[in-house]
């Protein structure tokens, strides 16, 4: 501390402008005369891009090889917080060896449409899921020394118009979704920096956003580290430093560091929080000096097994009918579809990987088959969409063939990437017809998918199994090959709906908006909870994944039935596998609020386990439930609030497959008094506790009751409640007079 003090002390104007910009493409700038050195960024979030050539932020250049892991989308649905943490933790490891300090990642923005063509990078659409798992990655890349940039912060949910579209989120939907997401990765994991979003939220660039940067992130949740703009996401680097912001990135050739001495020298940003900026930059520089390891390396081949551990924990069992899955080694094959041998395993942009190798899916399957008969049939063409006759022919000859047919196909990489949203949730044309065509001719059909975000599936009931692999990395193939022939046992669930059609989705009205705003009009009701509260059914519910063993879950308990809402609540419940495998299981719980006078969702998940149980085995889940669990944000109160009442805690195996339910009473600790007017009503002056003494003395005075005794019906009980104050004075001819309201409200607004 002393020490940043005192090279803060020594350096100019100049020099402390120079810090707040990049060197270059990847590196910030170093002051050679006071010792500090320039450290090194690179993407991120799925292995390292470390660009020793050109540098460009969208894929574009060659990158140094390094493990290429799954990516978000597929990693989230492992729910394994222990798993992405040694993830993590190998990423880190990578980066230390190629000496980079910070990683940048994870991303952890909500999948509000299923059309944001950067799904694939994120983890979920919902905060919760996604704040813990993006904590436990953060947490892993940081035990190496190695820092991570948290991002896109915030509210960064499509591409299109990426870099200048203005979000409109009403208050409490942005922080009961969108900053959720982000806070919980920001007090617990404790990021080294954060990276501000490149649109705009609410009128204001993140980048300039003081409410983001600083009441929020930095004053709300005690963030201490860095904040770096986008790849090229500022717009006045003086007014985002007074907003909040530290480091602009990549560099701007002497564009920032101008703006920024003009803007001290003519007293439009104060030296003093300049250098708060440069404190913070120095901090995080010698904390990655501190924790730069000289000389480390890695074990590429042990890093794409772990590459092949999480692929495998990812991917989710959709349907396997007739339990045609795990399939018999001795069982004749034929292999379908050319993402067999030129897999898709990773998105387009900026985290695109130089993978260190990559799985052969075909060989990797020929490695299990002991059938002499494994046969390969290309199915389509990768490089466009068009039926091609020809291969749909040699695909069906072969299918015939064989006792089973495993067709590889998804989405190719012209569909989703950085930089593009998707205009519909189809698969190319000829991987549909391939499929169709093969169901004609052979009914044992498996279908493996890649692709980083839902698509429709008009095919579903003419096969029998299908694996959603999302972009399972450079191990993929070990990774299927693993759960098709039940060497692994699938414990994936989904981490987002996969609606029936785009047209379900909550979005699709506002996605992607007019090029210029985008307005979130379905507030919270996002993925599930907009599904489940609807009652619209899902293709695939949250949270759902199959086994190839059984679960049976009992027992609920609840330590106490009524709490008030500092309390601790503990929950546990059994989970056996009563099955014939040993397998995983992600026991779910979801709050409900059961009655609430502001909408709220029909279910919310507030805690998730995964546990492994051999067969026969069965474990006690716990599960701690604290104010959140049962919180709404109350945007008037600028606080998280909950209304005293009952409320359902639900277990399941999905947002869709509750197995135990129970009810615990909820005290609410802080009681909402309003301001009441002239113009409230007759009702809210009941519900006040002074108001209600008051208009129940009055009554008895006039020998009236407004209640069911007096013969009114509850409509006319309704309207006298919904009557204004002021309205009655006027219509009481005399009885109710103006002084009489005055001394009401008086009493009432006076009273604590
Ligand atoms: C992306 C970031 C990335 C940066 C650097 C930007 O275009 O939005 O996610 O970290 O480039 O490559």
């Amino acid at each position: 501390m002393e020490k940043l003090k005192d090279l803060l002390n020594q350096m100019t104007l100049e020099e402390k402008a120079k810090l707040c910009s990049g060197q270059d493409f990847w590196n910030t700038n170093a002051i050679e005369r006071l010792g500090i050195p320039s450290i090194m960024m690179t993407d991120g979030p799925h292995g390292i891009r470390k660009q020793a050539g050109n540098a460009d932020h969208l894929g574009i250049n060659k990158s140094i090889p390094s493990t290429c892991f799954p990516t978000a989308a597929g990693v989230a649905c492992s729910w394994d917080k222990d798993l992405i943490n040694k993830l993590g933790a190998a990423i880190g490891e990578e980066a230390q060896a190629e000496g980079v300090s910070i990683v940048l990642g994870p991303g952890a923005n909500i999948k509000r449409s299923p059309l944001c063509g950067r799904n694939f990078e994120y983890f979920s659409e919902d905060p919760y899921l996604s704040s813990k798992l993006a904590t436990s990655f953060i947490k892993g890349v940081q035990s190496q020394g190695v820092g991570t940039s948290l991002k896109h912060f915030a509210v960064n949910n499509q591409e299109y118009k990426r870099m200048s579209i203005d979000a409109k989120v009403d208050e409490r939907t942005l922080r009961e979704i969108y900053l959720a997401s982000f806070e919980n990765a920001v007090k617990e994991g404790k990021p080294w920096s954060v990276m501000a979003a490149y649109n705009k939220v609410n009128g204001a660039f993140c980048s300039e956003n003081k409410k983001l940067l600083t009441d929020i992130l930095k004053d709300e949740w005690g963030f201490d580290g860095l904040v770096v703009t986008d790849w090229g996401g500022v717009n006045e680097l003086d007014d985002g430093i007074k907003a909040g912001l530290e480091l602009e990135m990549p560099t701007s050739n002497g564009l920032g560091e101008k703006k920024i001495i003009e803007a001290v020298r003519t007293g439009k940003l104060s030296i003093e929080k300049l250098d708060q900026t440069v404190e913070r930059i120095l901090r995080i520089i010698f904390k990655a000096v501190e924790n730069k390891q000289e000389n480390t390396s890695y074990s590429i081949k042990e890093h794409h097994k772990i590459a092949r551990e999480v692929a495998s924990e990812s991917m989710v069992l959709l349907k396997n009918e007739d339990q045609i899955l795990p399939i018999d080694t001795g069982k004749s094959i034929t292999v379908i579809g050319a993402f067999a041998k030129n897999p898709r395993f990773q998105g387009g942009g900026s985290s695109h990987i130089n993978p260190t190798k990559v799985d052969d899916i075909f060989e990797e399957i020929q490695s299990f088959a002991s059938s002499t008969k494994l046969l390969y049939a290309e199915g389509y063409s990768l490089d466009n969409d068009e039926v091609n006759d020809q291969l749909i022919k040699e695909a069906t000859e072969m299918a015939k063939e064989t006792e089973i047919a495993v067709i590889f196909a998804g989405l190719p990489d012209r569909y989703e990437s950085e930089g593009f949203d998707r205009k519909h949730i189809r698969m190319p044309e000829n991987h549909r017809v391939l499929i169709e065509e093969v169901a004609k001719v052979q009914s044992n059909i498996v279908v493996v998918l890649s692709n980083g975000a839902p698509i429709e599936m008009p095919w579903l009931d003419k096969v029998k199994a299908v694996l959603e692999g999302y972009l399972g990395g450079q191990a993929l193939g070990g990774a299927i090959a693993d759960l098709l022939f039940g060497h692994a046992n699938p414990s994936g669930k989904l981490a987002e709906t996969f609606p029936e059609k785009l047209i379900h989705n909550p979005s699709y009205l506002y996605f992607p908006g007019d090029g210029e705003t985008v307005e979130y009009h379905e507030g919270v009701f996002v993925g599930y909870r907009h599904y489940d509260t609807r009652d619209v059914e899902p293709l695939f519910p949250f949270g759902y994944g199959l086994s190839y063993t059984n679960f049976e879950y009992s027992d609920i308990q609840i330590s106490k039935k009524e709490i008030e809402d500092t309390d601790f609540l503990t929950v546990t419940v059994r989970v056996k596998n009563t099955g014939s495998r040993d397998g995983k299981e992600v026991v779910q719980l979801y709050v409900k609020d059961i009655e609430s006078t502001i909408p709220r969702p029909e279910k919310e998940l507030k805690g998730f386990e995964k546990v492994f149980l051999h067969v026969g085995e069965e474990k006690v889940v716990t599960f701690q439930l604290e104010k959140r669990a049962f919180a709404y944000y109350n945007a008037k109160l600028k606080d998280w609030h909950v209304e005293s009442g009952a409320f359902d805690i639900l277990i399941g195996s999905s947002s869709r497959k509750i197995l135990q339910r129970e009810s615990v009473y909820v005290h609410s600790t802080k009681v909402i008094q309003k301001v009441l007017t002239r113009h409230s009503t007759f009702g809210e002056l009941m519900e006040h506790p002074i108001g209600g003494k008051i208009m129940k003395a009055m009554q008895s005075q006039a020998g009236q009751q407004y209640d069911d005794d007096h013969g009114l019906g509850a409509g006319m009980q309704e309207m006298i409640l919904g009557t204004t104050l002021h309205n009655a004075c006027v219509m009481s001819n005399g009885v109710f007079t103006e002084e009489m309201l005055d001394g009401i409200l008086q009493a009432v607004n006076s009273s604590k």
